[in-house]
């Protein structure tokens, strides 16, 4: 308070002063408020924000799983495959049959499957379903015990039983072509 006269005229007085120190800090306590409500409402929001990102991760995981389950139960068509995919799907199915199913199951197969059955339509239709069982049974995501005991118990018998009817008339001439060839096979004679 060393300013000019007028100045020591205008200048409040400490009651007014207290009177002003205290609306301040009144006005500082609901701006405190304020902030802590905006930190508190972020917070919520961050929470919020993270809990949607962690659901969106959740859901295209599931997605994800059920495209890949459909693409993989859909039977495979020879008949509009193009040729390229029919090249990869019979070297697909050969691994499969001559490594694992004759492998692991060579008295179900010997002379029911004879190593000439891509050349008969008939293997190729039903050891690609057997196949793609057999993957769900044993590869797949969802699949349970019952799925590998109806493989074994209701599917593959049929499949068996019905080649060797297949194969009990192959022609020597059959087996000497080209084994787990794409070439279209010919009608072999009855
Ligand atoms: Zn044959």
């Amino acid at each position: 308070m060393t300013g000019l006269p007028q100045d020591h005229e205008r200048s409040p007085s400490v009651a007014a002063l207290a009177v002003q120190v205290n609306e301040l800090r009144r006005d500082l306590k609901a701006l405190k408020a304020k902030v802590d409500a905006v930190t508190r409402k972020q917070h919520e929001q961050a929470v919020v924000l993270n809990d949607m990102a962690e659901l969106r991760r959740q859901v295209e995981k599931i997605f994800d799983l059920v495209t890949e389950e459909d693409e993989s139960s859909r039977p495979w068509f020879w008949l509009t495959m193009p040729e390229r995919e029919r090249e990869e799907k019979v070297s697909e199915l050969t691994d499969w049959v001559e490594t694992v199913l004759r492998a692991q199951y060579p008295d179900y197969l010997a002379d029911q499957i004879r190593p000439c059955w891509p050349n008969h339509l008939e293997a190729r239709w039903e050891l690609s379903w057997l196949y793609q069982l057999w993957s769900a049974a044993y590869l797949g995501t969802r699949s349970g015990l019952k799925d590998a005991a109806d493989w074994h118990d209701r599917w593959s018998p049929g499949v068996f039983r019905r080649l060797s009817h297949v194969m009990a008339r192959c022609e020597r001439a059959c087996q000497r072509r080209r084994r787990g060839g794409i070439e279209e096979p010919r009608r072999v004679a009855r």
